[in-house]
């Protein structure tokens, strides 16, 4: 390779692989396909699969394929097929052409009927049982099947059988002639076709008969021209496979490379535990702002572009291991710092009043939309001396450290004045209903000449000027590092957070009354939020997004007493 040591030093395996082949001229050049399963929705450690092929391809100015791999059709639908489609795009790919592997079921029947012809494929008549018990075990090699030696004309006849109908489900298979002794039981006479009268979302009821995934895969990709076919841990052992079929068929035969899949503290990805969290409504749909899927991350708020640079940031492994979620938390807190307009707003609201404010007078201050972004510029708030802080920002007594408000104590007001805290009104119940200040009038945010110097700077939203917004303030739905891990007799639901989910109100500044669907804002000193698809003309719905530092490592550092 030319490529200087710094540069290649960066490579990660795959990539090294990949130029291996292009330097020898096995292939010429790099075309990978993304090939899910439509059963389901894409969740995060499908976008790691998707960035990685469509990664490859632009990076070594190749082609990305779409295919889904349709051979399963009792578990398939068109639903899933278009939902897929949206999230690559929303991620930020488009493929070079579409496929589906039932556009292949034509051309596999004709190539099994090779195989049969050339002695490499048998009709077994071994039930699902039987077939298993024959296979033998990681220890014990398999038993031929009885079945084994039939003639090249007694099998085609069979075969032809099997297509036309004549047999019931699950009655006979065809399976490639291999080596039942072999080590890998993945080449013990594997299962090529079954019978199943079942409708296919796209061939409908052509077919009674439909190939296994393994005899599907490879030869998909080797009419696509895919040169490297990239795939997770779990297929390695089908590798073989993959290659004999392309061999016997003497067809071009893509390189297999495996990765191990993108695991995520506290997430439950697999498709069958995300829809047990719907079903039984431990979570609101698949789009679920809490839901590990593509659009549960759409609409909870985060970015494609912090989705990319997450699975970039983390790269390829070899190897099994869990991402700390902290990681794919922080990409969307990175990516929002640049991106997101600052906002204030006022989750849990205390009256403060200013009391030497002039009656009835309101005056407009600036404050900077994003100080990481100047070109955001800056927008006006009206100030009437009358104002919503955060109920935690103020103490009636607090420690020295304590630098919010406290009584006989003094703080800014973001882009406002500093006030000073002389009295405080109580309820019947002794709790404080309204914190009464004087404002200093030399201290005006930019305007500042009174030379004071105040430690604490907290949000606020002017009361008369705000308005009301429903915020959903979203936490991660497990609490556990690992939530498949369970004691006996408990599930992973058992680990679901109770606080994942609070519904509140809150004062907002009062253009946020008006902020369109999908809008991201930082509130300031609180995180980032999106408007939800929920909102109406009269009442915005916010998400949480994510908060502004990561709350979880600070309370398990502190054995969760906050
Ligand atoms: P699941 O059951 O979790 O939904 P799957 O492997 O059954 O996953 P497929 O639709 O078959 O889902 O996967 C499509 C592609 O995405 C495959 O190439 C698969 O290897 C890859 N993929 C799936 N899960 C992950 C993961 N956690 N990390 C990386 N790639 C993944
Ligand atoms: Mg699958």
């Amino acid at each position: 390779m030319t490529d200087t040591p710094e540069v290649r030093e960066s490579k990660n395996f795959i990539e090294q692989a990949v130029e291996a082949d292009l330097a020898s001229g096995r292939f010429e050049g790099v075309f990978t396909r993304f090939p899910p399963e439509p059963n389901g929705y894409l969740h995060i450690g499908h976008a790691k699969s998707i960035c990685l092929n469509f990664g490859l391809a632009k990076t070594y100015g190749g082609t990305c394929n779409l295919r889904f791999d349709d051979t399963n059709p009792v578990k398939e639908d068109v639903e899933y097929v278009e939902s897929i489609m949206e999230d690559i795009r929303w991620l930020g790919f488009e493929w070079d052409s579409l496929h589906y592997a039932s556009d292949y079921f034509d051309q596999l029947y004709t190539w099994a009927e090779k195989l049969i012809t050339e002695g490499h494929a048998y009709i077994c008549d071994l039930s699902a049982e039987e077939t298993r018990e024959y296979r033998g075990s990681l220890t014990a090699p398999g038993r031929n099947s009885p079945h084994r030696d039939r003639s090249v004309e007694e099998n085609l006849k069979l075969f032809r059988g099997m297509r036309d109908g004549e047999y019931p489900d699950g009655a006979r298979t065809l399976r490639a002639k291999i080596d039942m002794a072999s080590p890998n039981i993945n080449m013990r006479d594997p299962v090529m076709y079954r019978i199943l009268r079942a409708t296919h979302h796209r061939t409908a009821d052509k077919w009674c008969i439909y190939p296994t995934y393994d005899w599907t895969h490879g030869q998909s990709d080797s009419i696509e021209g895919i040169s490297f076919s990239i795939c997770t841990l779990e297929f390695e052992n089908h590798r073989p496979l993959y290659n004999w079929y392309c061999e016997k068929l003497g067809i071009h035969n893509p390189r297999q490379i495996e990765f191990a899949k993108l695991k995520l503290s506290t997430l439950m990805m697999g498709k069958r535990h995300m829809l047990r969290m719907v079903k039984e409504g431990f979570v609101s749909g698949w789009d679920d702002p809490r839901m590990p899927t593509i659009r549960g991350y759409r609409r909870r708020g985060y970015t494609p572009e912090s989705l990319r640079s997450f699975c970039a940031d983390i790269g390829i492994a070899k190897f099994p291991g869990t991402i700390d979620v902290v990681r794919l938390e922080n990409a969307v807190r990175d990516h929002l710092n640049e991106a997101a307009s600052r906002r204030m707003a006022v989750l849990d609201p205390l009256k403060l009043t200013i009391t030497n404010w002039p009656d009835g007078h309101v005056e407009m201050t600036e404050a900077t939309n994003n100080p990481q972004d100047p070109s955001s510029g800056s927008r006006q708030l009206a100030f009437s001396g009358s104002m919503w802080i955060e109920q935690e920002d103020f103490r009636e007594e607090a420690p020295r450290k304590f630098f919010r408000l406290k009584k006989g104590g003094a703080v800014r007001l973001r882009a406002g004045y500093i006030v000073d805290c002389h009295d405080v009104v109580k309820d019947a119940d002794g709790k404080v209903v309204e914190v009464l200040c004087t404002y200093d009038p030399e201290s005006k945010s930019g305007e500042d000449t009174s030379g004071r110097k105040v430690k604490g700077t907290i949000h606020w939203v002017d009361a008369t000027h705000s308005k009301e917004v429903e915020v959903r303030l979203y936490d991660r739905l497990f609490t556990v590092e690992d939530p498949s891990v369970c004691e006996e007799g408990q599930t992973f639901v058992d680990h679901l957070n109770p606080d994942s989910l609070t519904v509140i109100k809150a004062h907002v500044e009062p253009e946020l009354a008006e902020a369109p669907i999908g809008e991201r804002v930082q509130f300031e000193r609180l995180g980032y939020f999106i408007v939800d698809q929920d909102s109406t003309p009269n009442t915005r719905v916010f998400n949480r997004i994510v908060t502004l530092r990561d709350t979880w490592g600070k309370m398990e550092a502190k054995g969760k007493t906050e």
